[in-house]
Parts: structure tokens; C-alpha cells; sequence
């Protein structure tokens, strides 16, 4: 399961500038989606190659005059109770004051394994940065400059060594031919209800997958002679309560079980619209480059104008997602879910499809000869070749020459000539441009 880091200190030692630094997604084109709300406290490090994991910004968590009221606070505090490391951020400009002090004694009574990180070591001699906080009884300590992104991979290196090991869990990916599913959304959209509709209708041929833990259940299924596996269905099939969604709603689950499924099938309330709890959701697959589905709920209760508020509303909100097939579902009544399963198996079919590098050339070509890139300031880009290089999501190289005066207009051109071309739907598309041969 995706390990947990929390970034605890006082305000303005540099958090949010390390948890930046950490969680960017290297696709700037998803980063820059308009009307994607990202909560600014969870994200995912991916370094390449290398074990991923969670981030958590716990914001100003110290101090009682810091107020812990609220529930992002709450749930931030909570976080930093039960991550696998804390990263206790210190300003190294300042050395320690006794608001750090404060924090140090919090971090002791929650006793998780902790590593000093100095920040803002930038100019300074790094040895005497870190010798400021000696009295803090840290055998090691890492110094960095997130403003400079200096010290980043020895950081990296060092909070992956001291993650938990991954242990016996099981290979979520064991079975190819199961397509791995997770409903995420906030509370109260139909999870719960959805899931076991499916398990309730499916009773005899669902079973818990072997080895997964209590906290996160994956159940394999059948539907309509196809094979599934719902990834992290724990928190979603146990719920007897509402309110104790509310309570459950933990982001970090949320960003498992996006990290292990293929296909996010993200559900909204039809009679409530997209929130920004919802926009957080959906950032949070975006980023991953998940495959998705919009599963609308609730479609069952509204009446013929309230539908068209909907549809109109999701138009609005949902523009910038175009890609992904949106489904007009009722868990409770059980209608759409056929279509849900189409659009799944879709999504799935177009993030896993595997390219040669000649169809991917050919349509380079096309897309060339039908649009060249304009001129700009007297350049012109040059596409020279492309090959693919990655599936879920599909991911295609392009080399050429005067990249960078490529437009952002003319990047979404490309993706959706690729699109159409290739017939992708329900997954996002990635170009990685490279000057030169
Ligand atoms: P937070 O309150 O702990 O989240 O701190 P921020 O990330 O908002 O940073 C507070 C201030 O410190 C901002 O003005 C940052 O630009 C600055 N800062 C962050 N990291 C560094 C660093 O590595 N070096 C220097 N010189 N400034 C930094
Ligand atoms: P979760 O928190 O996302 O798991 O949401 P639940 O499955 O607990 O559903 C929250 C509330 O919405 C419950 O009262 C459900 O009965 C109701 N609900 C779920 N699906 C539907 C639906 O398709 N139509 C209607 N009208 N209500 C629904």
C-alpha cells in the first residue's frame, strides 16, 4: 500500500514550497487544467523508478494558538499520527525557535519514526545549519533548499529507506486479466451503495482477495462474464451509518485506492452537482493519469427540468475532462450500471492499449502534414519522429527541434488528433517532447 509522509512545522519554514516540490506532477498539462481545485495538502511523490508515496502538508499544526479546529486540520493531525514517516521541517535561517520546540514534543508523544529536515539551507554551510538543531537529538539530519530544489534526491533517497518494508502484501496485479476497479467520491455520493449492489447482485461469485489486509479489501467479481477486481472496498462496504462516511472520508484512502486500480470510476451526486470536495477527488486521479469514469448518481430522484440543471452543470464543470465518458447511474435502483461496465471496459481497453512505432509515426505525420506548428518569433517547431513509450496512460515520445516554442493550443491539437486517430477514450493522453534526435 501507498506509505504515508507527513511534513510537520511551524508555519513558514518552508512546507508547502517542499510539498510542491515533492508532489509535482511532471505533466504540466493536467497540472495547469482549469477549474481543477487542488487541495494543496495531498499529493503523491512518484519518483521514477522507485517506490511512490504519499504526501501530506499538516499545515500549522503545532502550537493550541495555531487552532486545531476544523476538519482538514483534524484530519491533517490525524495524518501525521499515523504516517510511516514525519518530516519534521525546520528553518535553517533561523535555527530552532521554541515554537519547533513545541512541535518536537508533540512529534515525541505520537512517537513516529521522525527525520530532521533543515530547509532553506541555500548559502548557508549546511554542517552549521544542521549543527543548530544538535540539541534536538537527531542522529541525522537532511538539509535541503526547496525553493532551489537542492537536496531533493538525498532527501528522497533517504525517506524511501526508512519506509516500512513493503512486506507480504499481495500483488494487487496478479490476475492480467481482471481489470482493477476503484469507486472514489467524496461521502455520500453512493459508494457504498453502489458496491454492494454489485456484490449483493453477484453474491455467488465475489470473493475477498487472499492477503489483503482489514483496512483495505479487494474483491474479485464477475459481471456479465467479464472479470473484475475492486480494489479498497473496505472502508466503503463495512459503512452502516451516513454520517460515518463523513467521519471514514480520508483523502489518503482515496489516494491508495486511485494508486491501485486501473480505472477510477468517480461518483458524483446528480442532485448536488460537482463540489469542490468533488474537484479534489478528481485532481487527485488526474494526477495519477488514471483512467476514468463519471459515474453521475442519484439520476433516480430528479425531475425532467432538475436534469437539465444537471447535464448542464456537468457540461460546465466537467469540460476541461472531456475525455472521460460520463454515465448516468441510480446504485439504488440499479439502472445504468451496464453502461457504467461499457464505459469501464472502454476506458480500460484505450489506458492499456499497447502502440507500435510506426502507427505512431504515421499519425505524427498526419497530424504535421494537416497542421504544422506556426511560426513564432520567426522559429518554427520541427516534429520529427515519434514512438510510443508507455501504456495507462498511453504515453508517446516526440522528438524534434524548437520544442519549446510548441503552443499549448497546438499540444491539445496533437492529443486529440491522437485521440481520434486511436480511438482513445476514458484515460488521459501524455506527449513528452524531446529537442533533438
Ligand atoms: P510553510 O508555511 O511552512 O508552508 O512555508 P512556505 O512553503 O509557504 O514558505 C515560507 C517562505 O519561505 C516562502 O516565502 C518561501 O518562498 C520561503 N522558502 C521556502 N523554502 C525555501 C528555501 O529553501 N530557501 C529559501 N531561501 N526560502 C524558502
Ligand atoms: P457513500 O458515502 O458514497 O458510500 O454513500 P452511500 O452509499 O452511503 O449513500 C449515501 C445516501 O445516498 C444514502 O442515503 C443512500 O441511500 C443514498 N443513495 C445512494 N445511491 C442512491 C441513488 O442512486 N439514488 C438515490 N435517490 N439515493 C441514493
Amino acid at each position: 500500500m501507498l506509505p504515508l509522509v507527513a511534513l510537520v512545522g511551524r508555519p513558514n519554514v518552508g512546507k508547502s514550497t517542499l510539498f510542491n516540490v515533492l508532489t509535482r506532477t511532471r505533466d504540466a498539462l493536467v497540472h495547469d487544467e482549469p477549474g481543477v481545485t487542488r487541495d494543496r495538502h495531498y499529493g503523491v511523490c512518484r519518483p521514477e523508478g522507485r517506490r511512490h508515496f504519499a504526501v501530506v502538508d499538516t499545515g500549522g499544526i503545532a502550537g493550541e494558538d495555531e487552532g486545531l479546529v476544523g476538519a482538514t486540520t483534524r484530519q491533517a493531525r490525524a495524518a501525521a499520527e499515523e504516517a510511516d514517516l514525519v518530516l519534521f521541517i525546520v528553518d535553517g535561517r533561523e535555527g530552532a525557535s521554541a515554537l519547533d520546540d513545541e512541535i518536537l514534543a508533540w512529534l515525541r508523544k505520537t512517537a513516529r519514526p521522525t527525520l530532521l529536515v533543515v530547509n532553506k539551507t541555500d548559502g548557508l554551510d549546511s554542517d552549521a545549519a544542521i549543527n543548530e538543531f544538535s540539541r534536538y537529538g537527531f542522529s541525522d539530519a537532511v538539509d535541503v533548499s526547496s525553493a532551489h530544489r537542492r537536496g531533493i534526491d538525498e532527501l528522497i533517497d533517504e525517506v524511501i529507506g526508512r519506509l516500512p518494508e513493503e512486506g507480504a502484501q499481495v500483488e494487487l496485479d496478479s490476475d492480467p486479466d481482471r481489470v482493477r476497479i476503484a469507486f472514489i467520491g467524496r461521502p455520500n455520493v453512493g459508494k457504498s451503495t453502489l458496491v454492494n449492489r454489485l456484490l449483493g447482485e453477484e453474491r455467488m461469485i465475489a470473493s475477498e482477495v487472499p492477503g489483503t489486509t482489514r483496512d483495505s479489501v479487494a474483491i474479485d467479481m464477475e459481471r456479465d462474464g467479464r472479470l473484475y477486481r475492486l480494489v479498497d472496498t473496505a472502508g466503503v462496504r463495512r459503512k452502516s451509518r451516513v454520517d460515518e462516511a463523513v467521519e471514514k472520508f480520508s483523502i489518503i484512502k482515496t489516494l491508495q485506492a486511485i494508486e491501485q486500480c486501473q480505472v477510477a470510476v468517480i461518483m458524483l451526486d446528480a442532485t448536488e452537482g460537482v463540489t469542490d470536495q468533488d474537484a479534489t477527488v478528481l485532481a487527485l486521479a488526474l494526477d495519477a493519469g488514471r483512467a476514468l469514469v463519471v459515474a453521475i448518481n442519484k439520476w433516480d430522484g430528479l425531475s425532467d427540468y432538475q436534469r437539465e440543471q444537471a447535464e448542464a452543470m456537468l457540461a460546465r464543470k466537467l469540460g476541461f475532462v472531456s475525455w472521460a465518458e460520463a454515465v448516468r447511474i441510480s446504485a439504488k435502483h440499479g439502472s445504468g450500471l451496464r453502461e457504467l461496465f461499457r464505459a469501464v471496459h472502454r476506458a480500460h481497453a484505450s489506458a492499456t492499449r499497447v502502440f507500435g512505432t510506426t502507427e505512431v509515426n504515421n499519425a505524427l505525420e498526419a497530424a504535421y502534414a494537416s497542421n504544422p506548428p506556426a511560426t513564432v518569433r520567426g522559429h518554427v517547431a520541427k516534429l520529427r519522429f515519434g514512438h510510443p513509450s508507455g501504456t495507462n496512460p498511453p504515453t508517446f515520445v516526440i522528438h524534434g527541434t524548437r520544442l519549446r516554442t510548441l503552443t499549448e493550443s497546438y499540444k491539445r491539437y496533437l492529443e486529440n488528433f491522437f485521440r481520434k486517430r486511436f480511438k482513445l477514450v476514458g484515460t488521459p493522453v501524455r506527449f513528452v517532447f524531446k529537442e533533438g534526435s
